[in-house]
């Protein structure tokens, strides 16, 4: 019997009679026992098994809703940010053509206020402008391929770094272990980082970046360091979010779109992103890549 259902019964036959004794009956009680727990382990097996089916099947079905919602979001994001430009542009266009050719015939007033309309703007252009690569972050494709780190970091400094940069700011750049990565994407996370470091650091006397590399944990991690206005370390797990801003628009220019595009593209790679800092102590930001598993064809 299991859980009162009959199911099954053991008999015991002989041609003489009282051939079976109590100990007999006894044996034959613990074999039908013990068929009872195998038949019900049996059972349970069978319904864990299709419960786990069940999940799964279940949980197919919600990723593939969710990734389909996902991409509902971005195309919707990348269409908006993309039709807004063209009225965005033709505000900044006619408004400089006023600022140039009736600057005379408005006062004084009048030639401020449309300048704040232009400066408005070209904010909102540029808010747009990181908003698409921040959608094209997960829309492209990605080719990986090995790349010399550190001679990415210095190329793409010596793009961005001004004149007055070049000239005040010591700088630094060691060894990086190589990594295994899309190189469009890598370098805007290069470029998102230093010229972030700039940014912060250019208030304060000698200012200094240093970019290295190390290899921890099986991961390849990689650093900008800077000695500028620094971050209070409360917040560091703000830093990553869109539109989370430290720092005032009156202190620093910034739309706040930089560093998720940084935390994207990491992610997307199968890396991690942190900070460390401290107020007027500056800052370090870190990335990690997976190092590439070398399989047994490579190089030959
Ligand atoms: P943005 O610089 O346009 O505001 P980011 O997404 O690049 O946007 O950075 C988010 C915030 O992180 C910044 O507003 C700033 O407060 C802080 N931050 C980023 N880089 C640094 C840095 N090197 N030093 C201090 N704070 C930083």
């Amino acid at each position: 019997m299991l859980e009162g259902e009959l199911i099954g019964a053991l008999g015991l036959l002989s041609s003489e009679s009282g051939f079976f004794k109590d100990e007999h009956l006894e044996i034959v009680q613990e074999v039908a026992n013990q068929l009872v727990i195998a038949i019900q382990q049996a059972r349970l097996n069978e319904q864990i098994r299709r419960h786990s089916c069940d999940l799964e099947e279940r949980v197919k079905q919600r990723t593939a809703q969710l990734e389909a919602a996902n991409k509902e979001l971005e195309a919707f994001a990348y269409s908006v940010s993309h039709d807004l430009r063209s009225p965005l542009r033709a505000i900044d266009g006619f408004s400089r053509i006023i600022v140039e050719d009736y600057a005379d015939r408005l006062d004084e007033e009048g030639n401020r206020l449309l300048n704040v309309v232009r400066d408005n703007a070209q904010k909102m252009d540029k808010l747009i402008t990181d908003l698409l690569s921040l959608s094209r972050v997960s829309r492209n494709e990605m080719n990986l391929t090995n790349i010399d780190m550190s001679g990415m970091a210095g190329s793409v400094y010596r793009e961005l770094a001004s004149p007055e940069v070049k000239d005040r700011f010591n700088i630094d750049i060691g060894p990086m272990p190589e990594g295994y990565a899309d190189p469009v994407l890598m370098k805007q996370v290069w470029s998102n980082l230093i010229s972030n470091a700039m940014k912060y650091t250019l208030p304060r006397d000698e200012p200094f970046i240093s970019m290295g590399g190390y290899r921890e944990d099986g991961k390849n991690v990689y650093y900008v360091k800077d000695t500028g206005v620094g971050f209070d370390p409360k917040y560091e797990h703000k830093l990553f979010g869109l539109f989370q801003r430290l720092h005032t628009e009156k202190e620093f220019e910034g739309t706040g779109v930089g560093l998720a595009i940084l935390q994207r593209i990491v992610h997307r790679h199968g890396g991690s992103v942190w900070a460390k800092g401290a107020v007027n102590e500056g800052a370090t930001f870190y990335f990690s890549l997976p190092v590439r598993e070398v399989s047994d064809n490579d190089g030959k």
